[in-house]
C-alpha cells in the first residue's frame, strides 16, 4: 500500500499529520496524545517514529504519553531544548521512514529551533510533500516569536523553492482568516479570489482546506510575493510601508508581517 497523509484534529484548528501504510504509522507534532491515540487505535496503527517541527505546547503536548504506549524514536531539532528527543537533527540531514526519506530544512523565524521535514516523491508516494509547521501557512506564515523577519524571510523562500507540485501539510487550518487578510493587501490578485472561494466551500463542509501546493502558495500567499507591485501599493497606501523600504525585500516582508500581526 503506498503511504497515504491523514490529519488528526486537536484543539481547536491543530492538525496533527499522520502519515502511514496501513499497519505502521509517523505522526507530525503530537500537540495531543488522546487525539493521537484514538486516530491510531481506530486505524490499527502501530507508532513507530514522531517528527517534531519546534518547541510550542501546541506540538509537544504528547511526547511524552506516546513515547511511553509504543518505543518510537522522537525526532527533533539539534539544538532544541524541549524534551525528550531520541534523534536529533542537523539542517539537510536526510532520514529513512516507512521505505520513503525526509529532509530536514531549519526554518527560524517563528521560533528559532524550527525545523520542516521534505519528502520527495519516490516509489511510496506520487508527489511530494511538506510539513511546515508553524512555518509557511495557506495563505500565510508564522507569527515572529523568536526569530527576525530577515530569518523568517529567508526560511519562506527556501520552502517556496521546492517543486510547484509539493503538497503542503501545515499544522494550523488558519486560511480562512490568512485569506482575509490577503485580499486586504493584494485586492487585485484573482487566483486568490478564486482559492478564497473554493476553501470557503470547504469549511461550510467541515474539510480542512489542506494540503496546499508550493505552486498554489506561490500564487496566493501575500508573504511569498512581497515584490508584487499590488501588495506594495496597498501597504503603503495604508501607511504601513514607508517609502525608503519599498525596494527592500526584507523590509517589505517586515512590515507585512507587521500588517498582519495588527489585523
Ligand atoms: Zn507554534
Ligand atoms: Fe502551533
Amino acid at each position: 500500500m503506498p503511504l497515504r497523509v491523514e490529519p488528526i484534529r486537536a484543539f481547536n484548528d491543530n492538525y496533527i499529520w499522520c502519515i502511514h501504510n496501513g499497519a505502521e504509522a509517523v505522526v507530525v507534532d503530537p500537540g495531543s496524545a488522546k487525539d493521537t491515540l484514538n486516530y491510531l487505535e481506530d486505524n490499527a496503527l502501530k507508532l513507530i517514529a514522531i517528527l517534531v517541527t519546534h518547541h510550542h505546547p501546541d506540538h509537544i503536548g504528547g511526547l511524552k504519553q506516546l513515547k511511553q504506549r509504543f518505543e518510537c524514536d522522537i525526532y527533533g531539532f539539534e539544538h532544541a531544548k524541549y524534551q525528550p528527543i531520541d534523534v536529533r537533527l542537523a539542517d539537510t540531514q536526510k532520514i529513512s521512514l516507512l521505505g520513503t526519506h525526509f529532509q530536514v530544512i531549519h526554518v527560524p523565524g517563528h521560533t528559532l529551533d524550527h525545523i520542516a521535514f521534505y519528502s520527495q516523491n519516490d516509489g511510496e508516494h506520487a508527489e511530494p510533500w511538506l510539513f511546515s509547521g508553524d512555518t509557511l501557512f495557506s495563505g500565510g506564515c508564522g507569527r515572529l516569536f523568536e526569530g527576525s523577519a530577515e530569518q523568517m524571510h529567508t526560511s519562506l523562500s527556501k520552502l517556496g523553492a521546492l517543486p510547484d507540485t509539493c503538497q503542503i501539510y501545515c499544522a494550523h487550518e488558519y486560511t480562512l482568516s490568512n485569506l482575509a487578510f490577503a485580499c486586504a493587501f493584494n485586492p487585485n490578485n484573482q487566483d486568490l479570489q478564486t482559492y478564497l472561494d473554493a476553501c470557503r466551500v470547504l469549511r461550510s463542509n467541515d474539510l480542512p482546506t489542506l494540503p496546499s501546493t508550493v505552486g498554489n502558495e506561490l500564487k496566493i500567499n501575500p508573504f511569498l510575493r512581497i515584490d508584487d507591485p499590488d501588495i506594495i501599493n496597498a501597504l503603503a497606501l495604508t501607511d504601513q510601508l514607508p517609502v525608503n523600504d519599498q525596494s527592500n525585500a526584507v523590509m517589505t516582508f517586515a512590515h507585512l508581517r507587521k500588517a498582519k500581526d495588527n489585523f
